[in-house]
């Protein structure tokens, strides 16, 4: 007997296009023939996303889904980043990632800026890392204290950043530093963005690091930083932000962090379908009790209520994509699908895990990766707390 396909055959009639659906089915292929053997020979080692993996993946374009045509990108929208992110995910969540420091690090460029960078970044030829979380400020983003002092034509910057994913490896980091000290009574101003270009594998002269021990997310490196006297040319300061507008370089942070979130939801989807499709497959070939496992009721039921969740997220994901690509406000849905999708996949994959038994719980599964990565999705890009916070104060008046 045929069995019937876990993710859905097509993407649902509302949103469905012939150039989406060649575009899912191209990264769905390359994700399954050119990602999955890597990312199962090289997570278990902690290795990192091979150059010529990187140099495939630009020559896919994936990391200029979202930049304009004008610019060496597709030039296409937050739903074909979803449906290219979902898809690599689905293979190893640190590709599916690695493409927003192509797709999403331009935000606060000039048009000069944009001109000489963005067909690079498209290409995936030059990648940035984000610096914005400190070793004290994490949800409280406001609460910044890393310090960019104007000397004369430079910036002298000071302070550490935590958890910079990539920092090693970028051609550039996009920081988010203070030009006035934190001022409690104020403090979203003062907040800015700066560009600074790198060599891959060093850091500049005034910048240090120490690789975090992580327990997930290989395939890149995440960096604590340390800035003692790091001088920057003035002109590095990021777009807008330099004519004179306090509070731009904030509100550029929480403009990125939506396209982030929904994103997130993506990768978080990627990984459910992931342990879904694993588990669909193991308990069809393991037996106990003389059968296959698939035949038991209780496993049965787990993968049924499994591929429910996998496809009210999708749809959910699906929909905010498609409105914040018709020029709706989406913050808050971001927020709700960021939030119910990165829940949904820790649970997904947790129940693949256990489906497979104690194999589940050796490296020798892929599924023990895809429950670790996706751990990680209610963590990063706000946690599942401050997304019910950011949802709650839609609702009802902010507490005083
Ligand atoms: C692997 C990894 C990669 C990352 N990559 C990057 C990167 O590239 N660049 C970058 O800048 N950052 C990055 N981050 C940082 C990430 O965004 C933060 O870890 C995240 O925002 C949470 O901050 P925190 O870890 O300081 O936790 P905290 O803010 O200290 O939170 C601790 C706990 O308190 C809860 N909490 C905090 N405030 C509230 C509140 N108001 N109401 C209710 N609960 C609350 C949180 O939900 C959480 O459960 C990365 C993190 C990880 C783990």
């Amino acid at each position: 007997m045929d069995l019937l396909p876990v993710p859905p055959a097509s993407i649902p009639t509302p949103y469905r296009t012939e150039d989406r659906t060649a575009i899912r089915d191209l990264a769905r292929d390359f994700a399954m023939r050119e990602v999955l053997p890597v990312a199962n020979e090289l997570d278990p080692v902690q290795g990192e996303i091979p150059l010529e993996l990187r140099r495939a993946m630009g020559e896919m374009g994936f990391f200029g889904i979202l930049i304009p045509e004008e610019y060496g990108g597709l030039g296409l929208g937050l739903f074909e980043y979803c449906l290219v992110t979902e898809e690599l995910a689905r293979a190893w969540m640190s590709c599916a990632s690695i493409i927003a420091r192509g797709n999403g690090l331009g935000g606060g460029f000039s048009q000069d800026q944009r001109r000489r960078l963005l067909p690079l970044m498209a290409k995936g030829e030059l990648l940035g890392a984000f610096a914005l979380s400190e070793p004290d400020a994490g949800s409280d983003v406001a609460s910044i204290r890393c310090r960019a002092e104007l000397q004369g034509d430079e910036y002298v910057i000071n302070g550490q950043k935590m958890w910079c994913t990539f920092a090693d490896q970028a051609n550039f980091i996009v920081l988010v530093a203070r030009t006035t000290p934190y001022d409690p009574a104020n403090r979203y101003s003062g907040i800015r963005n700066f560009f600074i270009p790198k060599e891959p594998g060093s850091f500049p002269a005034g910048i240090s690091g120490n690789p975090v021990r992580k327990i997930g997310y290989h395939g890149w490196k995440t960096w604590e930083l340390s800035f003692d006297d790091f001088r920057l040319p003035a002109e590095n300061l990021l777009g807008r932000q330099a004519e004179g507008d306090d509070r731009a370089g904030f509100r550029n942070v929480t403009r990125g962090l939506s396209v982030a979130r929904v994103h997130t939801a993506a990768r978080s989807i990627g990984l459910a379908r992931a342990g879904l499709e694993d588990a669909v497959a193991y308990a069809q070939q393991r037996r106990q009790f003389d059968r296959p496992i698939s035949d038991f009721q209780a496993i049965r039921f787990k993968i049924a209520s499994m591929a429910a969740e996998i496809e009210a997220c999708r749809a959910l994901m699906y929909q905010v994509a498609a409105d914040a690509d018709a020029g709706v406000a989406v913050d808050a849905q971001a927020s709700m699908v960021k939030y119910l999708a990165s829940e949904m996949s820790e649970r997904v994959t947790s129940e693949a895990l256990q489906i497979h038994g104690g194999a589940g719980y050796t490296t020798d599964f892929a599924v023990e990766r895809h429950w670790r990565d996706a751990r990680l999705t209610k963590i990063f890009e706000g946690t599942s707390e401050i997304q019910l916070r950011i949802i709650s104060d839609r609702l009802l008046p902010r507490p005083g």
